[in-house]
């Protein structure tokens, strides 16, 4: 079966003219898939015959939403949504004073081993496709009813292990004949994997790179994120630098504050000397304690904060959103694969909204 909805616009109209349609098809099938459509049925300005082919030939996956959680405090909303084969993956709308955010799942667990994160814990299933990706923005702004303005893969998964996925992603739900997001509405995440950071950089995209650094010393960071025994600090912030030359845009640093690990003035110090010569932002992230986790949230943020400032950098402690609905990163996931395994939950989707 082809999966049509990770198809281009280009690629959707060299597909259609090959079973004998007119260019013209093409933009009918996309804007119909980028609004939400969930069978070939429901476009109705195409031809009954050329519906009944798509529908033999092409797969349409819309995922369910599996759990739904909504925060008393604030409205974000957490979505567990069950893909075709029956994996899981997590969505997270924030609403902001600048606009409805989501947070986006790039894979079905992750490889990269960071330990303190909840994502992590039960290694990769598999990379998610486009329209997997897309599908979690356009569900989720269809189910919720809410307009998304802006998009940050910081969700399940490493952007930078599924890259070709990602830039399809990228190019997909940018499309004026699609969701139209700009790029300067949309940020990346990654624990630092240097040769996407490279081809990230060689497309010259307008989105925001955030690199979670969590320490600026090989020794910190190899312990935290196993990542850094291959990508270590020097390389990445060449990389970085790098980086800023090519696409002139301010790179943000993701540090989650671990008590006695990453918090002390010397790390602060350190920082701010790698990053010399490129204007750089550093987000503190108040560590979400992972039941799984040796780590501590740190006492100490606000002292790191004026230490980075003293330095002339901008530092800002990330507002943490949903505290009452395990929204932080594969952590909704861990629990429902956690009540699956012990036969509390049918794991067929069928589970009611909480
Ligand atoms: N793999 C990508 C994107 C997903 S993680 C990356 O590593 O950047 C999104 C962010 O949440 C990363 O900065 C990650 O390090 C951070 N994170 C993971 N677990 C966390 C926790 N328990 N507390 C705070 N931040 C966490």
């Amino acid at each position: 079966m082809i999966d049509i909805k990770s198809m281009s616009l280009q690629e959707m109209g060299d597909f259609l003219q090959s079973i004998g349609q007119p260019a013209y098809r093409a933009k009918q099938v996309f804007t119909w898939l980028h609004k939400g459509a969930r069978s070939f049925d429901e476009m109705t300005n195409l031809p009954k015959s050329l519906r009944d082919q798509l529908a033999g030939s092409c797969l349409l996956t819309p995922p369910k939403v599996a759990r739904k959680q909504v925060s008393r405090l604030d409205g974000t909303m957490k979505y567990l949504w069950e893909l075709a084969d029956g994996n899981c993956i997590e969505s997270v709308l924030m609403r902001y004073h600048h606009g409805n955010t989501v947070c986006i799942s790039s894979q079905v667990g992750c490889r990269m081993g960071c330990a303190f994160c909840a994502s992590t814990i039960a290694g990769k299933v598999r990379d998610l496709t486009p329209a997997e990706m897309l599908d979690q923005v356009l569900f989720t702004q269809l189910d919720s009813g809410l307009e998304i303005s802006n998009i940050v893969l910081m969700g399940i998964g490493e952007p930078m292990d599924n890259f070709d996925t990602v830039r399809k992603f990228l190019e997909l739900v940018n499309h004026p004949d699609g969701m139209n997001i700009g790029m300067r509405h949309i940020s990346l995440s990654t624990c630092g994997v240097i040769p996407g950071i490279r081809l990230l950089g060689d497309l010259g995209l307008q989105l925001t790179l955030s690199v979670s650094l969590h320490a600026p010393d090989d020794e910190t960071r190899s312990r935290i994120m196993p990542v850094n025994r291959a990508y270590p600090v020097d390389e990445l912030f060449a990389a970085c630098h790098e980086y800023f030359r090519k696409t002139g845009r301010r790179i943000s640093f993701e540090y989650a504050m671990i008590d006695g690990v990453n918090d002390h003035d010397w790390q602060a110090d350190l920082i701010a000397k790698r990053l010399k010569g490129m204007p750089g932002h550093v987000n503190l992230i108040p560590l979400n304690d992972v039941v799984e986790s040796p780590f501590k949230p740190s006492r100490r943020i606000a002292a790191f904060q004026k230490r980075l400032e003293s330095h002339g950098l901008t530092a800002t402690v990330r507002r943490s959103l949903g505290g009452d609905i395990d929204a932080s990163c594969g952590q909704l996931r861990r629990k429902a694969m956690e009540e699956a395994r012990k036969g509390e939950i049918p794991n067929d989707g069928s589970m009611e909204h909480e």
